[in-house]
């Protein structure tokens, strides 16, 4: 199958308890693409200023991934993102966002991207994703990510876009306040209710629950002693989740796809938080994947072993 990817490709600026890195490399789009490519071939959306060099376009083109709809916009500047981590990475500020070359951006996807079978919609304006969406009318498995300032900003848009999606991706946090559920199971079969199908809540660095109507499983993160610069992670996770499932998806989405869809973006998020920005996740291997999803298996699989209660 071909996956299509919309969203944010970006120069980052990170300041983390570990060091800090001035404009490199990431974005939604981007995180994505290089965690999906492992799984299937991938067409990455959206546009570059004409700040963005040979050496960033060469990592979007990873294992493969086509960058003709990347558009290089003359004159503009690429979407910037700065963000700082608290002392135990748990915590986030956004220091600055511009938006810059997607600010105008009206996406034309080529014939090849539009005739996608799998589509993600990853973090950017809700009205771009929606864009996008349209034009992939064909699209058998669509997900979506988004973040709090959509939230706040575009909220009617995204609840719009969400309704005509399979799957959404988000921060347990976000589909609190998208919801104003403050309970996250109640949040999640609200959104249910309007479209999807599946609800992924990640929740950093204690894992991710996947919930649709019948089931409810949740995977803890890969237990890491050093973790660098979560910046992506969500993003890489999507890219694993996503790039299974597009395997999957001729023999159907069954309870045990679902779940190792889960184990496979849980292994690939870990891989992106060990380093900074797309430093990991561009020179990892296959082999080194599979190892971690086993040892993911080994670490959560259990047999139950009852005992007499008292009544
Ligand atoms: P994550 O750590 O998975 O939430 O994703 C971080 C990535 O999201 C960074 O590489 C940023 O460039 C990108 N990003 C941050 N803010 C936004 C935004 N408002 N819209 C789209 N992408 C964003």
């Amino acid at each position: 199958m071909s996956i299509t990817v919309v969203g944010s490709i970006a120069f980052d600026t990170v300041d983390t308890p570990f060091g800090g890195r001035e404009r490199m490399l990431g974005g939604a789009a981007t995180h994505f693409a290089l965690a999906a490519s492992f799984f299937d071939h991938v067409r990455i959306v959206g546009p570059v200023g004409d700040d963005f060099g040979e050496a960033e376009l060469d990592v979007l083109r990873t294992r493969g991934s086509s960058i003709d709809d990347v558009e290089r916009v003359t004159g503009g500047k690429t979407f910037f993102w700065e963000g700082k981590y608290g002392w135990d990475l748990n915590t986030r500020e956004t220091i600055d966002t511009q938006l810059n070359v997607f600010e105008h951006f009206e996406p034309k996807l080529s014939d090849e991207s539009r005739a996608c079978e799998v589509l993600f919609l990853a973090n950017i304006q809700p009205g771009l994703q929606l864009d996008v969406r349209q034009q992939c009318a064909d699209a058998r498995f669509v997900a979506l990510d988004s973040m709090d300032l959509w939230i706040d900003i575009a909220r009617d848009e995204l609840l719009e876009v969400i309704s005509r999606i399979d799957c959404l991706i988000l921060n347990d946090e976000e589909l609190r306040q998208l919801t104003q559920r403050p309970n996250l199971v109640s949040a999640a079969r609200e959104v249910l209710a309007r479209g999807p199908s599946i609800i992924v809540a990640k929740q950093g660095e204690h894992g991710a629950a996947l919930i649709t109507k019948d089931e409810f499983f949740a995977l803890p993160a890969y237990p890491l002693e050093t973790v660098v610069d979560p910046t992506g992670a969500g993003d890489t996770f999507a890219g694993g989740f996503v790039g299974y499932i597009s395997r999957q998806l001729a023999g159907g989405l069954s309870s045990d796809v679902l779940r190792n869809a889960m184990a496979y973006g849980t292994a690939l998020a870990s891989f992106n938080v060990e380093g900074f920005g797309t430093d990991t996740v561009r020179e990892l291997s296959a082999s080194a994947i599979r190892q971690r999803v086993e040892d993911l298996w080994r670490l959560t699989r259990f047999d139950h072993l009852a005992v007499e209660l008292a009544e």
